[in-house]
């Protein structure tokens, strides 16, 4: 072995970030893997690719201060998802796909790939949210029986990789209890059986793997553990602290191992900092987390204050900063400047993004910025005195947001002050019921989409030429109406009875209301990954929110001249519109959110003003948002609900207010969603074969409730039969006067053959079902 525990060679750090973005700047990670995946490109080539984007981030930290030779680079690289990764380094690769394991254990790309998308009838891993972020994860299956053994090295041949390059990085991996808490019982475990119990058998593999890196020369791997931040994740978890620290004990005992720093980013672990034992760096999230209140854990140790915001995009308040690391230096051997967490959530560069204004500029630091203030953390730490004129620009940078136009609007800010409770209530459920019916005569189990009709290549192509300029406004708005009339003509033809305008004019639900109120500014460049080969490009939400003009009216009352069917306008919900968006943090985000409502309110009521009868407000991010920590949850609940009230509640009783939510898991929001009031609610259940309506029953939820009958992810039609069978059962747990009849989402991303057969089926067993009541 190369390296020694107690190797005192290295200079100590004073900087680091916990993980940088992996798309590249120009998405090249994306561009390589679909190039794979099409068969446009071979492995050995996308290999080449992958090593690129690695080799340049690694050149780039180094150029923006993070020395090449002392660890503060993170080797945090992944070419789809982190977890993943653990999963195959540990050789947790399900039963199905066994036949994608090589001899000596490792997985090639496209093996790692298909565990990832799936193959023919095989499932891949499920996908879920990564904490409070708009990252999704792969999620591990885990058996009594899972084979754990440190399988695939690809990590160790990165690490390796980067040295030969002149840079001694530092390996980032989950840690073995975070893996576990994360991972789901395999299908066929024995009822009742955790992933966790297998933690003992887990840590062999962890020990494996901690060896082959200090054999390959790495003097530090970061462990990530954020799972002990998140009570769903340590739920019914017995001991969990014991747990942490048998495990922790074990690895930190092991001969030769690199030394260990353990991050615990999106919260608060203080609880557990003690179960590290014998580790020798921790990374605190005091950004959301706090100090702990017991200094004596970290003793004697390295320890990373997370205090720039991996997850904004807004220049941080550097004195602040500094002042929270200060209060670390009693207690710690070594205190490092570092975020709060990995840099992934946030895009590569704000300097690129010229065609932002550029005062907002001033006030933006993506994952370059941010790398650049914890260097100058680092050196102030060091001294202060030496940085004094770069954190008072950085101090002007964030006091110029204070005084500039648009941040705060009087208008605005009186307009909420004067708000009474009434503006968040409607009439009675039952008098707006009757006042509906006698207004919109629908039929029992009525039929609707969720909005979006496909996005063909062409209205994809009309977009991007009016974005271009080769297609004027007038032209443009044309194409759009065509496009409106062969949506309704196709509803009209298939008989469904609540027609939309099938949202062509949208690139996006969030970006599209975005660009149209004033207060927010979208990027050219600022992409981050939402999962896998996929990004987003989230606006900026920065100022007072204003609607200089209506946004979808033009389109909805256009629809409704083409047809006698009632029409639903279509809205993004205020919590939805602030969680896909860079918000600002200057105010409490429930006040931001009622600014948003409050322009969406006017929006309905111009609806209602132009005849149109019914108006969804999508919420389909209610629950992204939900505190990790069980009692952050209710005032969570009670500001959102309260914006999505305040956006609806002007409507009239006769007006219809749908929402739509775009999953299944009720349980802990089932108060709050029916807290949001909405007249009728559309939520996923296909997939579920509507065991959700069990929970919809039991909670007592008397309005108006449409289970999506058929999957949209998938191109697959469902047959008639097949909805006819849902309904019934749906008939059977809810009253049939309270049913809608609706895919589980939107159908932007599905094709026009499998669509109209889909809804075919769907309007055909809707008529079956309702002639049985
Ligand atoms: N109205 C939107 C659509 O149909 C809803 C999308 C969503 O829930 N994510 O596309
Ligand atoms: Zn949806």
């Amino acid at each position: 072995m190369s390296q020694t525990t107690t190797s005192s060679s290295t200079p100590a750090w004073t900087a680091t970030i916990l993980g940088y973005p992996r798309i590249g700047p120009d998405r090249e990670t994306k561009k390589a893997l679909e190039a794979l995946w099409s068969g446009k490109a071979d492995l050995a080539s996308t290999e080449e690719q992958l090593a690129a984007v690695r080799a340049a981030t690694v050149r780039r930290l180094n150029a923006l201060g993070l020395p090449a030779h002392d660890a503060s680079i993170p080797s945090s690289y992944s070419a789809y998802d982190q977890v993943l990764d653990a999963a195959v380094a540990v050789g947790a690769v399900p039963e199905r796909f066994a036949d994608l394991v090589g001899q000596d254990g490792t997985v090639d790309l496209v093996g790692y790939s298909t565990i990832a998308r799936g193959r023919g009838a095989q499932a891949p891993l499920e996908m879920t949210k990564w904490f409070d972020t708009n990252y999704h994860y792969l999620v591990p299956e885990i058996g009594p029986d899972t084979d754990f053994r440190f399988a695939d090295d690809r990590g160790v041949r990165e690490f390796a990789e980067a040295l030969a390059d002149g840079f001694l990085t530092r390996p980032v991996v989950v840690g073995p209890v975070t893996f576990l808490l994360l991972a789901k019982a395999a299908d066929g475990s024995s009822e009742g059986f955790a992933p966790i119990s297998r933690l003992d058998d887990l840590l062999g593999a962890y020990e494996d793997l901690l060896a082959a890196y200090a054999a390959a020369g790495a003097e530090w791997v970061q462990l990530d553990e954020p799972g002990l931040v998140s009570d769903s994740a340590t739920a019914g978890v017995e001991g969990l602290a014991d747990l942490v620290r048998g495990a922790y004990d074990r690895l930190t005992a092991l001969a030769g191992r690199p030394r260990l720093l353990v991050a615990t980013p999106y919260g608060d672990a203080s609880g557990y900092l003690a179960s590290f034992g014998e580790v020798e760096g921790l990374a605190l999230d005091l950004v959301k987390g706090a100090l702990p209140a017991d200094r004596s854990v970290l003793a004697g140790k390295t320890v990373v204050g997370g205090v720039v915001d991996g997850h904004n995009i807004w220049r941080g308040d550097l004195v602040q900063a500094l002042a929270t690391l200060r209060q670390l230096e009693g207690s710690a051997a070594h205190v490092v400047a570092g975020t709060s967490t990995s840099l992934l959530h946030v895009p590569h560069d704000v300097s690129r993004e010229t065609q932002l204004d550029e005062r907002l500029r001033g006030w933006l630091a993506f994952a370059d910025q941010k790398v650049a203030e914890v260097v100058l953390l680092g050196k102030a730490l060091g001294d202060a005195a030496s940085v004094e004129a770069e954190l008072a620009a950085s101090a002007a940078g964030r006091a110029d947001r204070l005084t500039a136009p648009g941040v705060v609007r009087p208008e605005v800010r009186d307009r909420l002050a004067a708000l009474t409770p009434e503006a968040f209530g409607r009439s009675d459920y039952a008098v707006r019921r009757a006042a509906q019916d006698e207004a919109l005569h629908l039929p029992a189990l009525p039929t609707t989409t969720i909005g979006s009709f496909p996005q063909t290549t062409e209205i994809r192509r009309a977009r991007a030429a009016w974005t271009r300029g080769d297609l004027d406004q007038a032209g443009y708005e044309e194409f759009l109406r065509t496009e409106i009339d062969r949506v309704v003509q196709l509803q009209e033809e298939l008989g469904l009875d609540v027609v939309v305008h099938g949202e062509p004019e949208r690139n996006d639900m969030v970006q599209y209301f975005a660009e149209q109120l004033d207060g927010f500014a979208v990027t050219q460049h600022g992409w981050v990954q939402s999962y896998g080969s996929r990004g987003v490009r989230p606006p900026i939400l920065w100022g007072d929110v204003t609607r200089p003009a209506p946004i979808t009216v033009p389109w909805s009352t256009y629809t409704a001249s083409r047809t006698t069917k009632p029409v639903k306008g279509m809205l993004t919900g205020p919590v939805t519109i602030l969680a896909w968006s860079f918000v600002r943090d200057d105010q409490p985000l429930g006040d931001t959110a009622n600014q948003v409502a409050l322009a969406l309110r006017d929006e309905v009521a111009d609806l209602e003003a132009a005849g149109i009868g019914i108006v969804q407000v999508d919420e389909p991010a209610l629950r992204e948002l939900l505190p990790l920590k069980t009692a952050d949850q209710a005032a969570y609940l009670d500001w959102s609900v309260a914006s999505f009230r305040l956006a609806t509640a002007g409507a009239g009783d006769a007006t219809q207010i749908h929402t739509h939510l775009c999953y299944s898991e009720f349980g802990e929001v089932i108060d709050a969603i029916d807290g949001l009031d909405a007249d009728v609610t559309s939520i996923e259940a296909a997939r579920s074969r509507m065991e959700v309506l069990g929970d919809i029953a039991r909670a007592g939820f008397a309005r108006g409730i449409g289970p999506g009958v058929y999957d949209i992810h998938s191109p697959r039609v469902p047959s008639t039969e097949e909805v006819v069978s849902l309904l019934r059962s749906a008939v059977g747990s809810v009253p049939a006067r309270q049913l809608w009849v609706n895919p589980d989402c939107g159908l932007k991303t599905r094709g026009y053959a499998e669509t109209t057969e889909s809804l075919r089926h769907l309007v055909e067993a809707a008529r079956t079902v309702r002639a049985e009541l």
